[in-house]
Order: C-alpha cells, then sequence, then structure tokens
C-alpha cells in the first residue's frame, strides 16, 4: 500500500539525516493519503531508510501493513485528525534550534527562505517523548495554525500540507537557528572586543 508515498518518505528521511537535523534513531516522519498515513517504524536510522521501513496505518490507529510505527505515532495521528492542513509532518531533534532555545534565545525564521515556510516557532513544554499529553500539546500547536513547533529540550515538529513543504520547511527552520545562533556569537564578541577598549 502507498509504495510511491513510502519510496518518498524514505528518500526525504536520508535527505534529512544528510542535513544533520537528526542523528542514529532520532526523529520520525509521516505523511497523509485520503484517510491513511505512512509513517517511519520504530527503531530505523532516518540516514538508512528504506520504503520497507514505512508502516501504513489509518487514522484510528490500526496498523494495516508494515513494521511498528514510530514511538510518537500518536502525536502524528493527532495532528492529522486536529488539521486538515497537515499532510505531512517531520519530527527532528536540530541542534542549533535546541541549543537556541535552552539557552534562552528564542528561535524565530531569521532569514528570507524561512519566511517562506513559518512566521514563529511555538512552544510546548517538556512532556515525555511518545506520551499523549505531549501528543495532545503538539497537536493543539498545530491547529492553532502554527507550522513549527519546538519541544522543549527535545526537537522540533514541523507541520505542512505536503512532504517537500514539511521537509524543505523543517531544514530552512534549523538554518535559520544556525544562522541566528552564529549572528548572536559574532555579536557578543564584537562587544566583548569593543568593552576591552579596542577602536
Ligand atoms: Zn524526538
Amino acid at each position: 500500500m502507498l509504495e510511491d508515498l513510502r519510496e518518498e518518505l524514505a528518500r526525504e528521511s536520508r535527505y534529512i539525516a544528510m542535513q544533520g537535523l537528526v542523528a542514529g534513531r532520532e526523529g520520525n516522519i509521516s505523511a497523509r493519503r485520503g484517510d491513511l498515513i505512512a509513517i517511519k517504524a520504530t527503531g530505523v536510522r532516518m540516514l538508512d531508510a528504506s520504503p520497507a521501513d514505512f508502516s501504513v496505518m489509518d487514522l484510528t490507529g490500526r496498523v494495516l501493513e508494515g513494521p511498528r510505527p514510530s514511538s510518537e505515532y500518536r502525536m502524528h495521528l493527532m495532528i492529522y485528525t486536529a488539521s486538515d492542513a497537515a499532510g505531512a509532518i517531520v519530527h527532528a531533534h536540530p541542534p542549533y534550534t535546541l541549543s537556541l532555545a535552552s539557552a534562552g534565545t528564542w528561535p524565530s525564521p531569521s532569514t528570507e527562505e524561512a519566511r517562506l515556510y513559518y512566521d514563529r516557532v511555538c512552544d510546548v513544554r517538556r512532556l515525555p517523548p511518545g506520551s499523549e499529553e505531549l501528543a495532545r500539546a503538539v497537536s493543539e500547536a498545530a491547529s492553532s495554525g502554527c507550522r513549527a513547533i519546538l519541544l522543549r529540550d527535545h526537537g522540533i515538529v514541523f507541520v505542512a500540507r505536503d512532504l517537500k513543504e514539511a521537509v524543505d520547511g523543517a531544514v530552512a527552520e534549523e538554518r535559520s537557528s544556525q544562522v541566528q545562533f552564529m549572528s548572536t556569537i559574532l555579536d557578543l564578541l564584537q562587544k566583548i572586543y569593543l568593552s576591552c577598549g579596542n577602536p
């Protein structure tokens, strides 16, 4: 079932890993077609993903084909159920975005590319990965129209109309955070330099 979609998901999974948004077995990805979704299986490295590593589920959570889905499947299902505009979801652990948030500098779309995909990064408090509470909190943020949702000390969820948009949006978000991170550091270094009496 959904062979072409699973093939596309596998290709995009590998791309996300190559962009540095996940490492090891981190992260997951899914896309919806009608009342069905295809989602990455649990324990699979995104860098190695193949079409057989994706499960097909209905929106009630029944697995129709393939291996056991990601432990975050509830979050994906709740987002699709809560938001008709959601056609694909990327969940990653991007280091620059997480660094900014944990240092108290909120990530925001700092580049033109990023602003094509999202207008703000929404905040979800720290909740256990894979839990129903986390799934509910993220789906509430998504149904309020937020596309880039930060899960404190954990990662980001990017929700979009289709798979390309979700992947490119998640990558643009992390690159924007990288620019924000580096410009914050450079700005600080300049201030230190000037405060030392340099011209
Ligand atoms: Zn995660």
